[in-house]
């Protein structure tokens, strides 16, 4: 071997081992997976404390011979880093992870997000054993009191689907397209319901991300058109129609009726999935921002009475209308006749429900369930509570973040953070200027993208106006679930139509604190990094310095280059849709981007091919946040060595097959291994630390290694 293997590495086999046995111990006693997951998490905390021991025990000069022997004594196969660095690095941890039924995916995102979830759930249980009142409009009085709407199924099942009968009778009722429409209109217009036409969401106007504009929305596809057309998806097509099928006789209908109806939103689905834009397009602005007047709209929609439509929604009188899928809005407007009348009242019924069940009565809300948990391939619920306990933090994010920034956000940490994103900054500046393909006037225009990206970190210095615009009425005072729901949904569009005509807060968070996330949002050049990403395994302050930039700085390169991917390099600095790049330019990054969709094509998981055009601008903006790290690190190999391996840790996970198949299928992102070997076998720096050889299966050619950011 070439080179010492990390300290990571070390540090992760051996910690992994002492891990095992608060996993094997918890499963001896019967206890369920999830909560030994949490002992793993917590020894995994307590173990990096422990790394400096394991750091001087490497300097001893442990020969990758003994790690590996190491891992043989486990593992029935010997797996060299060399032939997969996910599986060597993650083998042992992988390895003491077995999914509970409850759950379709394992990963340290999802890990911490149960950590935080279950605080949460402490605060509700505080809260809903206390017996004292809280004042109106306090967080603890909404969260109280939407726990007892969420829990009390005497109530939920009395209340049907009550409140929201009258809207469903209009549609049920609707005897012609013109009142079809016109009750798809006020259901959108007063709580955001979007079905077949007449959806719509306020969002900063991409040509001028200063404004607002009214975006009309595309159809709600249900399943989605990666499902309904996909190669290998027939099962789960045939599943969902099942599903439709038993919503439509939980809401009346008969065995012969539901059969028919389903058949018939069959036959729409495929016909406008036909006409769909695919997922990977609804990223490029090229697409789907497509400026219509209202004149305009009412020629593209000749079956609607488009000014009628757009008064019920609140946003008539605009200069202008952004359709986002043109083609299959032409679609749409062709299936609004009148011999499809009754397919599209089913069509719409069954997304009021869909949308609802969760909330509805226990019936809706266990089709809705098992539905999921069939999709994910997920044997069995999570039972009520913990069900009930999600829901309730789903309904009021706002008030259980100001609780949860209240107990958990350190000013150091947050100061730790923004140094790395500083230096990450600066070496993009770096990166750019080393391009001999960006002319100095692009050069210049990407430096200033970056100079004038915001950061967000933590939580919001001003908590959104939703959050007090948000009440909860409680039980005894006539306030159920669905109720509640209704009041939520009518306060986000009251919101938006607020914001409607006034110049655009950049300062403003839609993103709560207590995520477990990262992002980057285009129209206000920024990068956002929640409170509750600012931890271990991503940042932690007693790990060393190359695991750290391995770590969160690997989160914040990503989303760095975000600013630059396929679809954020149309962007300039303001956040406005706009191509500042030459015609060569943008030629040659086309180029490059076509050599990184066929190398991701190549890749494969569960016999089924990675989607090279779907995953796109994520890989762009992994390739690109490795050659930040790696080029801030430079020679230093046993930080390089560190941050690889503290990269490729953090991205370990566990997927049913089902889950696989569903991230394949619609996420944006590769699968987690992917997106550790594919981008290491990119990286230069990767072959100066290790020892790989053309026969090895981590070893890409230098001319076939891909990346717009070399
Ligand atoms: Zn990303």
């Amino acid at each position: 071997m070439k080179k010492r293997l990390l300290a990571l590495l070390m540090a992760a086999v051996v910690a992994l081992q002492l891990m095992g046995c608060h996993a094997e111990d918890a499963n001896a006693a019967g206890t369920e997976t999830k909560s030994s997951i949490k002992d793993l998490f917590n020894s995994a905390k307590e173990d990096r404390a422990d790394e400096k021991d394991v750091e001087d025990i490497e300097r001893e000069d442990i020969e990758k011979e003994d790690i590996e022997k190491e891992n043989t004594d486990e593992e029935d196969t010997e797996i060299r880093y060399q032939d997969d660095y996910y599986e060597f690095v993650n083998q042992n941890l992988l390895s003491k992870i077995e999914l509970a039924s409850t759950d379709a995916h394992w990963d340290w995102f999802g890990e911490l997000n149960a950590v935080v979830s279950s605080e949460m759930e402490d605060i509700i249980d505080d809260l809903a054993t206390d017996g004292k009142t809280y004042e109106k409009g306090t967080p603890e009085q909404k969260i109280k009191d939407m726990y007892e709407c969420v829990t009390n199924m005497e109530n939920r099942e009395e209340t049907g689907l009550g409140p929201l009968k009258p809207h469903m009778d209009s549609i049920r009722s609707a005897s012609s397209i013109d009142e079809y429409v016109d009750a798809l209109a006020h259901l959108s217009g007063e709580f955001g319901f979007s079905s077949i036409v007449g959806g719509y969401n306020i969002m900063q106007d991409k040509a001028d991300s200063s404004e607002y504009a009214v975006y009309m929305l595309y159809a709600d596809t249900l399943i989605g058109k990666e499902y309904v057309e996909g190669e290998n998806t027939q099962e789960y097509m045939d599943l969902y129609l099942d599903y439709i099928n038993n919503m439509l006789m939980e809401f009346g209908m008969t065995a012969d009726e539901a059969a028919q109806s389903t058949d018939s939103i069959e036959r729409l689905l495929r016909d406008i999935c036909e006409s769909t834009l695919t997922t990977e397009q609804l990223y490029d602005p090229s697409l789907t921002y497509n400026v219509y007047t209202e004149q305009q709209l009412q020629d593209l929609y000749t079956n609607i009475d488009v000014p009628k439509m757009l008064r019920t929604l609140r946003v008539d009188g605009q200069d202008k209308y952004i359709v986002m899928d043109v083609e299959q809005a032409k679609k749409i407007n062709s299936l609004l006749v009148e011999e499809n009348l009754q397919a599209l009242k089913d069509y719409s019924t069954f997304v009021m429900l869909n949308d609802t069940a969760e909330y509805a009565n226990a019936n809706y809300a266990k089709l809705s369930d098992d539905m999921k948990n069939a999709l994910y391939g997920i044997t069995e619920s999570w039972g009520d509570e913990k069900t009930w306990k999600n829901l309730t933090q789903d309904l009021l994010p706002w008030d259980f973040g100001v609780l949860y920034v209240e107990e958990h956000f350190s000013a150091e940490d947050k100061e730790a953070v923004e140094e790395i994103i500083a230096q990450i900054l600066d070496e993009y500046e770096v990166i750019i200027n080393r391009q001999d393909w960006m002319s100095d006037a692009t050069k210049k225009k990407a430096i200033r993208k970056l100079e004038t990206m915001q950061v967000k970190i933590g939580y919001p210095d001003r908590w959104p106006a939703a959050r007090d615009m948000m009440q909860v009425t409680p039980i005894s005072e006539g306030g159920s679930l669905l109720s509640n729901l209704l009041v939520s949904m009518q306060v986000a569009i009251e919101d938006s139509l607020n914001k409607l005509g006034t110049k655009v807060d950049r300062s403003e968070w839609d993103v709560t604190p207590q995520t477990i996330n990262a992002m980057y949002d285009p129209l206000n050049n920024e990068i956002i990094f929640p409170a509750a990403i600012l931890q271990a395994p991503f940042y932690d302050s007693d790990n060393s310095y190359g695991a750290n930039l391995g770590g969160i700085g690997f989160v914040i390169a990503h989303e760095v280059s975000h600013a630059f991917d396929s679809s954020g390099a149309l962007y300039d600095e303001y956040g406005n849709y706009n191509v500042w790049w030459t015609d060569e330019e943008l030629e040659e990054y086309q180029r490059m981007s076509q050599s990184i969709v066929e190398y991701y094509n190549n890749y494969e998981m569960i016999g089924v091919k990675v989607n090279g055009e779907l995953t796109l601008m994520e890989n762009i903006a992994d390739l690109g946040a490795m050659t930040c790290i790696t080029s801030i690190i430079g020679d230093d190999e046993k930080a390089l060595d560190e941050a690889f391996g503290q990269m490729t840790y953090n991205w370990a996970s566990e997927d049913t097959t089902s889950f696989m198949m569903y991230l394949l299928n619609t996420d944006t992102h590769s699968p987690n291994k992917v997106r550790v070997n594919a981008v290491l076998s990119s990286c230069d720096a990767f072959y100066k630390i290790y020892d790989i050889k053309e026969t090895d299966g981590m070893y890409v050619a230098p001319e076939d290694r891909v990346g717009i950011w070399k």
